[in-house]
């Protein structure tokens, strides 16, 4: 409970350096409070003042006169006003005495105490009471919560209901296996006496594993939605960005309130951000709150009863960083893989979010889920939204399939580079380049065909580039597909030693490809023969690009790393080849492709079976 009494004795020192700046301020204050003392005296007295010619300053009102003596202006004096007396004025002056309308008016010893007193105080209390606030704002998000009531470190795990979201299974397009999955969840929360009677005990949470952006989220959110039940959510990070054991109390109050409100899911999202693996010896430093948060997480899930109806559903792309504790029966013990969509999956998505803008009828979504192989379900729903912005920004009333083609190549390649002016030379290099790839492609079996070939450079820095697009869609590659892949990836350079015979820097891209590609096929797949079917490499963050980390000796790396050369070498030969046997085919398509700028995979393949044009002269009319 630690952290609910630090702000509240951050306060309390507040109110106490508060108070004694106050006292130091009324005490300095002090002499000048008695200056203003008054004090009452007889008209006798006032008399007998005004012959020795004491008073230095006179004031006569309605009812009384106050005056000061000569020598003492601490004191204010004070007498009643006699109704008879009229010789009194020409006294006072024939007495020296100064005749003032300036003898301050004393207030009273209250309104001195509420001045010197009960307001400073009230003036503190709205400073603490507002500093108060804003450090719960900063802990706690925007939740308002009541003044000294100790409501610290309450979490702001907000409710989802049903009728507020009211997402359901078929808002979440693809991902079957994991809707299957989830479907007994969602029935167990509908009816859990039937799983009671037989006695089965429900999982207390699921994680939901998967790369970024394939719906783990929305998965979650329609478990809610078709059960019928509450939604709390919170982000892993939400609990860790905070002051130590701030975490913890979070999720103690998370629980709590799901256990009110059971039954109902609970979502937490990013839970590596908490479920890391511990680390020994970490009681210093930043892992010190994580820790903690974590450990309170793991109390709550073993405290209750797996048939209480609280369901805690956890998505991660980091599986392979949580702690085992986190993953072992009775917490989350169920994991549903949350994959990347197939092609029919590509598919669905985008026709589930192009319900929502206005399209013309004649979309192939098939082709375009082809195009866009590879991506997650948030980059489709990008897409689409990108081509209703393009066909808004042409003026036109519904988006077309060349708005979703488009979108699909600036979200791949970024938008067109419009005032990017490559020169003759340049463009033609370029031209070359891609048709090198598209053509060293096309003439190896196992390839992808080819969509499009363009030479408009792109905001993303590529001058030009080429699209394959597989038919179906691909779970397995041959150890033949690899090479040729990486002969296609050493086209482009080929193509330009082949042509101009010397090369330029517009390759590297591909150099990287090619050369990861390699690697991975020795050290990951084993097909390379020297090394057989050996691990070399261990790769974590599958889920996020994958990072390799070599597990072999130095003397192996350094074999592997000629492997990996001689082995894009020879499919560089291969490309080179390729290229020379076809050098007209080159030629033909390059020149056309330089005037045209863009060419679809079509035009590409009639040049290609077409047969040859007369000697010396292609279709397009370019002498050779
Ligand atoms: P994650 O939690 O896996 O990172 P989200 O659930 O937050 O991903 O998904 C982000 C967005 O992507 C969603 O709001 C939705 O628009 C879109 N999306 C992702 N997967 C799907 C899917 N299977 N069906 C429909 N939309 C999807």
């Amino acid at each position: 409970m630690d952290e609910e009494k630090r702000p509240k004795k951050t306060l309390l020192t507040f109110y106490i350096i508060a108070l004694i700046v106050l006292l130091l301020i009324n005490l300095a204050l002090t002499p000048a409070i008695e200056r203003q003392r008054v004090q009452e005296v007889g008209y006798n007295e006032f008399m007998q003042y005004t012959e020795e010619g004491k008073i230095s300053q006179v004031q006569i009102e309605s009812n009384k006169i106050v005056f000061q003596l000569e020598g003492d202006d601490t004191t204010i004096y004070e007498t009643g006003l006699m109704d008879n007396d009229y010789g009194l004025v020409d006294r006072l002056y024939n007495s020296g005495a100064e005749f003032s309308s300036e003898i301050v008016e004393q207030t009273s010893p209250f309104v001195s105490f509420l001045v010197s007193w009960v307001l400073p105080l009230l003036v503190i209390w709205l400073l603490a009471y507002l500093l108060q606030k804003r450090m719960m704002k900063a802990m706690n998000g925007a939740d308002a919560m009541s003044f000294g009531t100790g409501g610290f470190g309450r979490s702001n795990a907000r409710v989802y209901v049903k009728s507020s979201d009211g997402i359901k299974f078929s808002d979440v397009a693809g991902e079957e296996e994991a809707k299957e999955n989830l479907q007994e969840i969602v029935e167990y929360l509908h009816d859990p006496s039937k799983y009671k009677e037989i006695g089965a005990q429900m999982p207390k949470g699921v994680l939901l594993v998967g790369p970024p952006g394939t719906g783990k989220t929305m998965l979650a959110k329609a478990v809610a939605g078709e059960a019928n039940v509450p939604f709390f959510s919170m982000s892993g990070s939400e609990f860790v960005e905070m002051f130590v054991g701030m975490g913890a109390s979070k999720v103690r109050d998370l629980f709590k309130q799901a256990k009110e409100k059971a039954p109902c899911i609970v979502f937490i999202d990013e839970i590596d951000a908490i479920g890391q693996k511990r680390t020994a010896g970490s009681s210093y430093g930043g892992n010190d709150e994580r820790e903690q948060t974590l450990n309170q997480l793991l109390t709550e899930m073993d405290g209750f009863e797996g048939n209480t109806g609280v369901i805690i559903l956890a998505a991660t792309n980091r599986p392979e960083s949580l702690d085992p504790a986190l993953t072992r029966p009775g917490r989350f013990d169920r994991r549903v893989p949350v994959e990347l969509p197939d092609l029919k999956g590509r598919e669905d998505i985008l026709k589930v979010h192009a319900k929502k803008i206005r399209i013309t009828d004649n979309v192939d979504f098939n082709k375009i889920a082809r195009m866009a192989a590879g991506a997650s379900g948030a980059e489709l729903a990008n897409i689409v939204n990108e081509a209703a912005l393009r066909a808004v920004r042409n003026h036109r009333k519904a988006a077309n399939e060349s708005d979703f083609e488009e979108s699909i190549e600036v979200v791949i390649a970024g938008y067109q580079k419009k005032n990017k002016i490559l020169t003759d030379k340049e463009k033609m290099i370029v031209s070359y380049h891609e048709v090198g790839h598209a053509l060293v492609a096309a003439m190896q079996t196992g390839t992808a065909p080819v969509q499009k070939i363009t030479i408009i450079p792109r905001t993303s820095g590529a001058l030009g580039y080429t699209m394959q697009v597989e038919q179906d869609n691909h779970y397995l590659v041959s150890k033949e597909e690899l090479l040729a892949e990486i002969a296609t990836l050493t086209g482009g350079r080929a193509a330009e030693e082949v042509e101009f015979n010397s090369i330029s820097t517009g390759a590297s891209n591909d150099i990287e490809k090619a050369t990861r590609l390699a690697r991975q096929m020795i050290t990951q797949y084993g097909m390379d023969d020297s090394f057989g079917m050996v691990a070399l490499e261990n790769v974590t963050n599958q889920y996020l690009g994958g990072d390799a980390t070599l597990a072999c000796s130095p003397e192996t790396q350094t074999k592997i790393d000629r492997q990996v050369v001689a082995l894009v070498e020879k499919q560089h030969q291969k490309a080179l080849q390729i290229l020379k046997d076809n050098k007209r085919k080159l030629d033909e398509i390059a020149q056309y492709l330089y005037q045209k700028e863009t060419i679809t995979g079509e035009e590409f393949m009639t040049i290609l079976i077409r047969k040859d044009a007369l000697p010396g002269k292609t279709e397009s009319g370019v002498v050779e």
